[in-house]
């Protein structure tokens, strides 16, 4: 047990430990919470009834969760002193206890203060950030049909501009770098050789690493795996047509997993089409090649007859006995998308996706709109998963202006305690949650912000009655 400064070690309950990066969750589990800011002390009250609730209702006195109590954020600056917005208490609990959940933080502007959110994510290495964006029966949605959209977003969490490597215009360090980059290492690099800075400019540094991309790609296809039918399917989402070495690169590394490390699991969108063609007795012309989308591992010109035929030959030899004779159709569906056509294809076409892999910013954004189309952030969970810890939080902010006033939509929390029973493995009390609030939904007891968009405008329920709403239809 860590020694705390100010909080009291939790009487009851027990440890959640990690073995190869899996937990192993016991019967009565500690779950440090952090209430959050802002609407924080509305959702939290509200998230912890019905997650207490489904969990007595599935496993009576068998399964329970001791909750504990850490801080973050204004009220961490209340117990633990001026600007001490992540306390060393928390931080330690949370590593031990290996699994919390989180209402929204506010991010303090300016002073020099880091996103707590960001910090949380990258002091536990929490590399993988999912967010599913699921309809819900019966909710408002700006979009003709909402229902197909059924999408879980891995954004990858620890890289990419999110790193905050970055430089003002004008600061010496800045000029000192565009100088280098200008006199020495742009004209040392025959490909760029011809291009130069602006002087002026702001710098920021875009990581990608091969270790941070695989990683993460993983746990999507880990996931995958578990889903059934036309859901057992990853789409990489980059933007390496513009940046070749880091977003290219990203969806290069992610099919290099799906056919080394994954190879019995994953077929990629190419293979399937060659397989499908070959058992179909189908002529494999360059025109048809041409409409497939070209995977970066395997750099095929489409004009050339020969390298295609090799590619096809490569097939039949490597992977037919394995993945030949429809058994490719059972496996893992590896594609990719770059990232401004996919933010088209979850509105065109969504019910051709599952799993998006992304790296952060691409993931950040998609996220959003991906969450619009459902019902807004009131209703979009998110988990930050690592390999010794997971922390569970919403997607919105603090949203000040109402706070306290026990109208904000809880929804988002409470889904993303969703989410935390599932990766608990406690599916039946995460089936209860979602069917109350299915329910809730479609019998138009819902808070402010659903109730406004509904047609006719319903009376809103507040936000604990909205909780007591959705137990009473478990
Ligand atoms: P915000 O808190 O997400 O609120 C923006 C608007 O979104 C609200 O005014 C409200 O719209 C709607 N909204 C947010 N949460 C909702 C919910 N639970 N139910 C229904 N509607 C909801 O964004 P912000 O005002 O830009 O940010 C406020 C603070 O939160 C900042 O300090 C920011 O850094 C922080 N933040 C924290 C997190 C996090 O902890 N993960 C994430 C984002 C932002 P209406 O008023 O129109 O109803």
């Amino acid at each position: 047990m860590p020694k705390f400064e100010k909080l009291h070690n939790p009487s009851h309950g027990e440890v959640i430990k990690y073995q190869n990066g899996k937990p192993i969750i016991p019967n009565n589990p500690i779950v440090p919470f952090i209430r959050g800011d802002g609407t924080g002390v509305d959702i939290w009250p509200a998230t912890q009834l019905v997650i207490d609730a489904s969990i007595q209702k599935s496993y009576g006195d068998e399964k329970k969760i001791n909750w504990f109590k850490v801080y973050a954020g204004d009220e961490a600056c209340d117990l633990y002193g001026t600007y001490n917005y992540l306390p060393n208490d928390t931080i330690e609990a949370i590593k031990h206890f290996g699994v919390a959940i989180k209402g929204p933080l506010t991010t303090p502007v300016g002073g020099g203060i880091r996103s707590l959110n960001v910090a949380l994510r990258q002091i536990f290495d929490l590399y993988s950030c999912v967010r599913p964006c699921k309809y819900y029966s019966g909710t408002p949605s700006p979009h003709k049909s909402p229902q197909d959209l059924d999408i879980i977003v891995y954004r990858e969490n620890t890289e990419d501009i999110y790193m905050g490597i970055e430089w003002e215009a004008e600061d010496e360090n800045c000029i000192n770098l565009i100088n280098y980059l200008n006199n020495k290492l742009i004209p040392n690099s025959t490909k760029i050789k011809n291009r130069l800075l602006p002087k002026g400019a702001g710098i920021g540094i875009k990581p990608v690493s091969k270790f941070g991309s695989q990683r993460h790609i993983k746990k999507a296809i880990e996931h995958a795996k578990r889903l059934s039918g036309d859901k057992r399917h990853v789409t990489l989402v980059h933007k390496g047509n513009i940046m070749k070495f880091t977003e290219g690169a990203f969806r290069d590394w992610g099919y290099e997993l799906a056919v080394n490390e994954y190879r019995n699991d994953c077929v990629t969108e190419r293979e399937s089409w060659i397989l499908d063609n070959i058992e179909n007795n189908n002529e494999i012309s360059v025109e048809n090649n041409a409409k497939l989308i070209e995977p970066g591992f395997n750099k095929l010109n489409p004009s050339n007859r020969n390298s295609i035929c090799e590619e096809i030959k490569n097939v039949i030899m490597k992977i037919s006995d394995s993945h030949g004779n429809n058994k490719w159709k059972k496996l893992v569906l590896v594609d990719d998308r770059i990232a401004d056509s996919i933010f088209q294809q979850i509105q065109t076409r969504p019910q051709e996706y599952s799993i998006l892999a992304t790296l952060n910013l691409n993931g950040d954004y998609l996220s959003d709109a991906a969450a619009a189309i459902v019902g807004g952030l009131g209703m979009a969970p998110g988990a930050n998963i690592g390999d010794k810890a997971a922390i569970f939080e919403a997607t919105h902010g603090t949203a000040p202006k109402h706070a306290g006033l026990n109208k904000i939509n809880p929804g988002s929390v409470i889904l993303s305690g969703v989410m935390m029973l599932e990766y608990f493995g406690w599916n039946e009390a995460a089936n209860l949650i979602t069917k109350g609030l299915s329910r809730s939904i479609e019998q138009k007891k819902v808070t402010y912000d659903l109730a406004r968009l509904m047609e006719p405008i319903v009376k809103p329920l507040s936000c604990s009655e909205f909780a007591e709403s959705i137990i009473n239809n478990f």
